[in-house]
């Protein structure tokens, strides 16, 4: 947010709660194109990715950027190093109370201090105390106004025990795995020096905010232990993964996307408006997205006045049009996701047929068309020059025409879709042909 905000020319400040901005972290976070794309854009970014699985071959010949498989602590390092000035982030700031008004805003520190603004963004997870603060101004001041159904948006019916270990003898660098199984599924991503692994496991019962689990390590050691002699894939199983292991960790997967994303002077961006389940990496790009989209209508409502402050009502329109611009998106790329994690633990008859039978049969090029129709829709700062140095064979949705070129949609994705549907209803016959004669 800084970045996009300091290219904006908008004063602000980043709070955060920890001492360090870059912590060390053991976790993996991966980036599609579209999230590589405004970081280029940014200057944060020009390496090459390193996953060949023949899948994001094909991402790279479409959108000219590949899929980055990177340690979270490398990546917020980049990040953090790139700042045009690093004096507008702040680390031991706890936000604990937030004050809103006519005039402006106050946000109150867990150190007694007070931060004065104009407006509040929580980009603080999903846990998000400005959230919370949002709920509780707005209702007090107009009661209703977040209904308790609102505030219970976010269901956990999955966890994630996640971790990374050095790659065990015949594992493959570059490769990625996805194995499914019966209300869990596995996805390995191999790099030369590391393997990042995830366990998707289904929950006994889901829950409903603010009710969640939650976990020490003793209870991922315990998970752990279930899966041991599981396969991830030919050559390996889960317990090769697990006695290799550097670092691990066990969490709630939280799904949700709250329908106001803003109130006021406050707006939410990233998990604390939008939660979904990482198995497709879509969570923290689409963070990125939205911070976009919202520098992109602050940035161009102070440039279209002469007065360098916006009144409470400029700043609820700029809220409410960037909550309008990302709310369908991300609500796809949310069921996308977490249809994709259902259908990968067999979450049902349906999903597991899925699983089963169909998704064997869909060619490379549909799954690409699925990911690219994702992909393309991909926000970037429209008041910071881009220069596309990477081109694929499908433009972005924001490109114009002209610089689109030759460059082709996806057509190939009805006919691929007819075939795989006359395909899946041969195999749905089959298949209730077997469950009938056995
Ligand atoms: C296992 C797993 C794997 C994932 N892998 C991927 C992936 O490969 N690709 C991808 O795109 N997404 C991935 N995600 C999702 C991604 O991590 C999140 O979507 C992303 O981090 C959301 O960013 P955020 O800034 O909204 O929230 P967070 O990353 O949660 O950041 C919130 C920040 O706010 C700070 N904060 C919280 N409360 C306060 C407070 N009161 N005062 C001050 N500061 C505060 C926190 O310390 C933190 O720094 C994964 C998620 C999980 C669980």
């Amino acid at each position: 947010m800084s970045h996009c905000l300091q290219r904006a020319g908008i004063d602000h400040v980043v709070l955060e709660r920890r001492n360090t901005i870059v912590r060390p972290n053991g976790a993996s976070i991966n980036l599609w194109p579209q999230g590589l794309r405004l970081m280029e854009q940014l200057g944060c970014f020009s390496g090459t990715p390193t996953v060949v699985s023949p899948l994001f071959r094909q991402i790279i010949e479409r959108h000219g950027y590949g899929f980055l498989v990177i340690d979270r602590e490398k990546l917020m390092r980049i990040i953090y190093d790139h700042l045009p000035s690093q004096s507008y982030v702040r680390g031991g700031c706890s936000v604990v109370h937030i004050d809103e008004d006519k005039t402006g805003v106050k946000v109150h520190l867990e150190d007694g201090s007070v931060e004065v603004g104009d407006i509040v963004v929580g980009a603080d997870g999903v846990n998000s105390v400005v959230r919370r603060a949002m709920w509780t101004i707005a209702n007090d001041r107009s009661p209703g106004t977040f209904s308790e159904k609102e505030q219970q948006t976010l269901n956990t019916t999955y966890k994630c025990l996640f971790g990374t270990c050095t790659p065990p003898a015949r594992s493959v660098s570059g490769e990625m795995t996805q194995t499914h199984n019966d209300r869990f599924s596995f996805l390995t991503l191999t790099q030369p020096t590391r393997v990042y692994f995830f366990v998707f496991i289904k929950l006994p019962k889901a829950r409903r905010w603010p009710d969640r689990p939650k976990y020490n390590s003793h209870d991922a050691e315990l998970e752990a232990s279930k899966y041991m002699a599981c396969r991830i894939n030919e050559k390996l199983t889960f317990g090769d993964l697990w006695s290799n292991k550097l670092w691990f960790y066990l969490t709630p997967l939280e799904e949700g996307v709250f329908k106001q994303w803003h109130w006021g002077r406050i707006a939410l961006v990233g998990d604390s408006a939008h939660k979904m389940t990482p198995n497709l990496a879509f969570g923290a790009n689409s963070a990125m997205e939205s911070v976009a989209a919202l520098s992109n209508g602050l940035n161009r409502a102070l440039k279209n006045q002469s007065d360098s402050t916006l009144s409470r009502e400029q700043i609820s329109m700029v809220f409410q049009d960037y909550q309008e611009k990302r709310m369908g998106r991300v609500t796809k790329v949310h069921d996308f996701t977490g249809g994709f994690t259902r259908v990968s633990a067999w979450d049902g008859l349906l999903n597991k047929f899925m699983a089963l039978w169909v998704l064997p049969i869909a060619s490379h090029e549909f799954v690409g068309d699925k990911f690219s129709r994702l992909i393309r829709g991909g926000v970037k700062l429209d008041y910071v020059p881009y220069k596309e140095s990477r081109s694929g064979s499908v433009h972005w949705d924001d490109e114009s025409r002209e610089n689109a070129g030759g460059k082709g949609k996806l057509t190939s994705v009805t006919l691929v879709s007819v075939l795989v549907v006359c395909l899946g209803l041969g195999a749905l016959i089959r298949w209730l042909f077997w469950i009938f004669m056995s």
